[in-house]
C-alpha cells in the first residue's frame, strides 16, 4: 500500500489536505508526527537533516505511552522473564505445547466466543474497522482464538488430548487502576478434546505447581460446579423466582442482573447486598446426577493428589458454554483477595463458535501482571557475576576475549570502560560480584586480580582459575 502523500504540514497550512491511500481529508495536527515518520527518510535525501529544512516543525508535545498502557522496565522484566521461565518448564512438564494465533481476530470470533452481552465485549473491546471494511478486534482473552485454531486446523485429528499454552498480551479498555492494564498479559492453558474428571484434575494440580514454581506463596484454591444445560436451566429459574422477592433491596446492578442474567448476582461484590446472596440457594445443591458425579470425581481426584481446595458454591460463569468444573485461585496477605487466574471447562464452546464438532475443554488464564506484582519483591534480580575492568587500550583487547570466553559458560558480564575507581564505583553501584581487573603487568604475568566485592578479598588467578571460581559462585 503506498503511503499517503503530504503535501505540506498541517500546522502550516490549514488547508492542508492528505489524499492517497484510499484517503482524501484534511490535515489534522495529530497528523504531523506520523507524517514526520513516514517522510523522514525522503526528507533528508531531498533537503538534508529536518532541522535545516525551514519548514519542517518536530511535534512540540512529549509522547508517552498510551493511557492504561506500560512499558515494563529492567529490572522487572526479569522477574517477567523468571515467571515465564517458570511456567514453560511446568507446561513442558505435563506435555503441553505452545500455540500462537493472532492478536487481530474478528470480532465475530469474541462476540460469539466470549458473549455479545458480557461486559468485555460490550465495553472493552479494542474493535476497529479495517480498511475493507471488515470489523476487527484486538484479543481481549485467548481461549476463543485457541478454540477458533483449534477446529480451524482439525487438531483433533491430533493423537491424544491436545494440550496447548500460550502466553502473551491481550486488551481491554477498562477504566486504568492500580494493577489493571488495558494491555494486560495472560498465561494461560486449554487441554481440549477430553470430559474426563481426570483432566479437569490434572489442569487444577498444574496451576497449583506453576503457581508455586513461579514463586507465589500462600495462594488459595476454590473450587465449584456450574452444571450443565441440563441442571442448570432450572436452577436459574429458580434463582430468578428466589430474586423476585429480594431484588428490589439489592444494588442496580442485581436488580438488573435478576432479570437479565440471574447467575452474575452471586458474582457481585456490594457489601450490603451479602447477606441476602448467602441465603440464596446454591448451584451446587441441584445438580444433575452426572454433574454431581463429575464433580465428585474431580474433587475425589484432588485429595488423592493432595491439594488443598475449598468448594465455593457463589463461583459460577455467566456464559452459557461452560459447565461443570470451574475454579478460582485467590490471594492477598492482608484484606482484600485478589484472584490470580480463573479456568474452568467450556464444553459447549466450539458449538458457539459454530463448529460441528465438539471440542470439549478446559483451561484457566492467569493475570500474569498480577502474578509478577505478587511475587516481585520475594525475589531479587539476577546478579550481574561480572564485571571486567581493563585498564588501558591493549588490555581492553585481551579483556575482550575473557569476556567472551566466560559469557559463553553462562554468567552475566559487563565489559567497562573508564578509570579504575571509576569502574570500582560502577561495579558496587550495578551489584556485581565480582571486578576483574586486566592491566598490562597482568596480561605479561598471565594473572589476574579478581576482587569479591561482597568480602573485598582479592586474589591473582590464571584464566581457568578465574572461571572455575566464577561458575562456582554463580551456582550458589
Ligand atoms: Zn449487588
Ligand atoms: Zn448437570
Amino acid at each position: 500500500m503506498p503511503a499517503p502523500t503530504i503535501r505540506t504540514q498541517a500546522s502550516a497550512n490549514p488547508a492542508a489536505r492528505i489524499v492517497g491511500a484510499g484517503q482524501d481529508r484534511p490535515l489534522r495536527e495529530q497528523d504531523d508526527y506520523l507524517l514526520y515518520r513516514r517522510n523522514a527518510a525522503a526528507t533528508l535525501a531531498e533537503w538534508g537533516p529536518p532541522a535545516r529544512h525551514a519548514s519542517m516543525e518536530f511535534p512540540t508535545t512529549l509522547i508517552k505511552a498510551v493511557k492504561g498502557t506500560r512499558d515494563l522496565l529492567p529490572p522487572s522484566t526479569e522477574v517477567w522473564n523468571r515467571v515465564e521461565a517458570a511456567a514453560r518448564a511446568v507446561f513442558h512438564a505435563y506435555n503441553y505445547h505452545e500455540i500462537r494465533t493472532p492478536i487481530l481476530e474478528e470480532t465475530q470470533l469474541f462476540a460469539r466466543g466470549v458473549g455479545a452481552e458480557t461486559d468485555i465485549v460490550t465495553k472493552e473491546m479494542y474493535t476497529f474497522e479495517d480498511r475493507d471494511g471488515s470489523s476487527l478486534t484486538l484479543r481481549p482473552e485467548n481461549t476463543a482464538s485457541v478454540i477458533r485454531a483449534y477446529i480451524e486446523h482439525r487438531l483433533d485429528q491430533r493423537p491424544g488430548v491436545q494440550k496447548l499454552y500460550y502466553i502473551g498480551p491481550m486488551f481491554r479498555r477498562e477504566r486504568p487502576q492500580k494493577g489493571r492494564y488495558r494491555q494486560f498479559y495472560q498465561i494461560g492453558a486449554e487441554a481440549i478434546g477430553s470430559v474426563s474428571p481426570v483432566v479437569d484434575a490434572e489442569v487444577i494440580e498444574m496451576v497449583v505447581e506453576l503457581l508455586g514454581r513461579a514463586g507465589l506463596a500462600g495462594f488459595e484454591l476454590l473450587i465449584n460446579s456450574v452444571g450443565d444445560h441440563n441442571c442448570r436451566p432450572p436452577y436459574v429459574e429458580l434463582l430468578r423466582r428466589e430474586l423476585k422477592g429480594v431484588a428490589g433491596s439489592m444494588c442496580g446492578d442485581c436488580q438488573r442482573r435478576a432479570e437479565t442474567n440471574p447467575l452474575r448476582v452471586l458474582d457481585c461484590k456490594v457489601e450490603a447486598d451479602q447477606p441476602i446472596i448467602e441465603k440464596l440457594p446454591a448451584l451446587v445443591d441441584h445438580l444433575c446426577a452426572e454433574c454431581r458425579a463429575h464433580f465428585d470425581a474431580v474433587k475425589q481426584s484432588l485429595d488423592s493428589r493432595g491439594i488443598a481446595y475449598q468448594v465455593r458454591p457463589r463461583l459460577v460463569r455467566g456464559l452459557d458454554y461452560y459447565m461443570r468444573t470451574t475454579f478460582e485461585v485467590v490471594h492477598g496477605g492482608l484484606g482484600a483477595q485478589n484472584s490470580v487466574l480463573g479456568g474452568g471447562r467450556y464444553d459447549g464452546l466450539a458449538e458457539s463458535l459454530g463448529s460441528k464438532m465438539a471440542a470439549p475443554g478446559i483451561g484457566f488464564s492467569i493475570g500474569e501482571d498480577r502474578l509478577v506484582m505478587s511475587v516481585e519483591s520475594a525475589q531479587p534480580a539476577a546478579p550481574l557475576e561480572l564485571l571486567i575492568a581493563p585498564l588501558g587500550e591493549p588490555a581492553m583487547r585481551q579483556a575482550a576475549l575473557m569476556a567472551r570466553e566466560y559469557r559463553r559458560l553462562g554468567l552475566s558480564v559487563e565489559l567497562a570502560e573508564g578509570k579504575l575507581k571509576r569502574l570500582m564505583e560502577l561495579a558496587n553501584k550495578l551489584g556485581a560480584r565480582f571486578v576483574l581487573i586486566v592491566g598490562e603487568d597482568e596480561i605479561a604475568a598471565g594473572r589476574y586480580a579478581l576482587k569479591n566485592m561482597s568480602t573485598g578479598e582479592q586474589e591473582s588467578l590464571a584464566d581457568h582459575e578465574i572461571a572455575a571460581r566464577l561458575t562456582a559462585a554463580a551456582r550458589n
